[in-house]
């Protein structure tokens, strides 16, 4: 099935809204398994998104647009979407009696222009809308399909994972099923070239990698009648993978190192504080991100000048004057000094040069100390990284993090001394 995605709205067009819709779709099409061949954005001018719809429906078997289903005079995709099927509108009452009830709800008259939202394409699958007022449809007309959705990214991602994925598997006739293995500290042509001869002969699991921000990712997505089970096709791709690459794989599924580590100390019963310079919070933020985290985050400081590394952590003013704020030694007295202070079981601490300025030959931006305080010891890792401020800061936040991630799952030691 080949798809295409019309993304409609001025705002787009203008530069005021990231489109941030067409990123959602396209990634879930891929590991749908269906093939996006194109992405077009197009203003609210009725003219233009018709002529986008009858162009992409020579193209392709499915179009998905989004955006202009509101009750306003320029949201007209559904319209334009009809006039180019030749269906008339007609009302769906089940639609119309929700919107009456939502009104009621909120003890407001339904305003006359909200009456479309209940209109659709004859013959059209209605999207129910969870979380907003104007539901989507799903049309076909001689084998090709158009998903029409809103907008809204909060209402789009719901409504097309709860109601156009269900739609569109069984149209489909079989089952695609995705799995990410995650890994860290090795780039992305490192992992691809471990991988080179297994994605060469891949046949019904398929093979990707891709990199985000301090990591790389491993895409296995297989295609299977639907009785079937895909664990039954991944499982054996995946273990080959572990075997080659098991040292840098950190985690399995849709997860992220904070909630890769938040789970570690649960299971350990172990806490955790933090002592950010450089990060300056980022981590204490990634981590209160994870729910159930008050149960091991005991507390995190942003001790960023010298005076509060001194007078919060007790880093010594001499080792402060002696080899600079960002060494290994004030590191290590950051990490020992917030054990003192808050008795957590790991104690990480950050400093760096995250830059653009306030390098130094001896000192340059990018490089960033990360202690860990065990109850076995204090173990200080040294990194120089590459990139703008928030590249820094977000790599020395990961890296940080993984450090306390291999602590808990006592992989790849590191030499540690008292
Ligand atoms: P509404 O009922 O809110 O009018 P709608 O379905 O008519 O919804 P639009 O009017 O096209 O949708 O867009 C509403 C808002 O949704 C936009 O102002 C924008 O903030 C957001 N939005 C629209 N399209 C996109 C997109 N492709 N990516 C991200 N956000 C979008
Ligand atoms: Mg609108």
């Amino acid at each position: 099935m080949v798809a295409e995605i019309l993304c409609v709205g001025t705002e787009l067009l203008l530069g005021q809204v990231l489109n941030t819709d067409a990123q959602f779709l396209s990634r879930q099409l891929s590991e749908m398994g269906i093939e996006l061949y194109r992405i077009e954005t197009v203003g609210d001018n009725p003219g233009r998104v018709r002529q986008s719809v009858r162009a992409a429906l020579e193209r392709c078997d499915l179009l998905i647009t989004t955006g202009g289903l509101g009750p306003t005079e320029d949201d007209l995709t559904k319209e334009m979407v009809a006039e180019e099927l030749g269906l008339e509108m007609e009302e769906d009452a089940a639609s119309m009696a929700r919107l009456n009830e939502m009104y009621a709800a909120w003890g407001r008259k339904m305003p006359e222009n909200n009456v479309k939202q209940a209109w659709f394409p004859r013959g059209a699958h209605i999207l129910k809308n969870a979380r907003g007022t104007a539901p989507g449809c799903a049309v076909e007309v001689d084998g090709k399909i158009v998903i029409v959705l809103p907008g809204p990214p909060y209402e789009l991602t719901h409504m097309f994972t709860e109601e156009a994925v269900p739609y569109l598997r069984n149209k489909l006739g079989y089952k695609i099923e995705s799995r990410f293995i995650r890994t860290i500290e090795i780039g992305e042509s490192d992992l691809e070239m471990q991988l080179r001869d297994m994605i060469d002969r891949q046949t019904n699991v398929t093979i990707a990698t891709y990199c985000s921000l301090g990591e790389a990712q491993v895409r296995l997505t297989v295609k299977c009648p639907m009785g079937d089970d895909p664990a039954k096709y991944l499982d054996p791709v995946e273990a080959e993978i572990r075997e080659r690459l098991g040292k840098y794989i950190y985690a399995i599924g849709e997860t992220d190192m904070p909630h890769v580590v938040v789970g570690l100390l649960k299971r350990a019963g172990r806490s955790v504080a933090l002592a950010e310079s450089c990060t300056g919070g980022k981590i204490a933020d990634w981590l209160v991100d994870v729910p159930g985290v008050s149960e091991v985050l005991v507390e995190g400081h942003v001790t960023y000048s010298n005076i509060s590394k001194e007078r919060t952590l007790g880093v010594r003013h001499d080792t402060l004057e002696k080899y600079t704020a960002v060494s290994e030694q004030v590191a290590r007295e950051m990490a020992e000094g917030l054990h003192e202070l808050s008795g957590a079981d790991y104690c990480l601490s950050v400093t760096g040069i995250a830059g653009p300025g306030g390098g130094t030959p001896e000192t340059p931006v990018g490089l960033v100390y990360i202690g860990l305080k065990t109850p076995r010891g204090t173990q200080v890792e040294k990194f120089n990284f590459t990139g703008d401020r928030y590249r820094v800061r977000s790599l020395a936040a990961l890296r940080a993090l993984n450090m306390l991630r291999k602590a808990l799952t006592d992989i790849d030691e590191v030499t540690i001394s008292d």
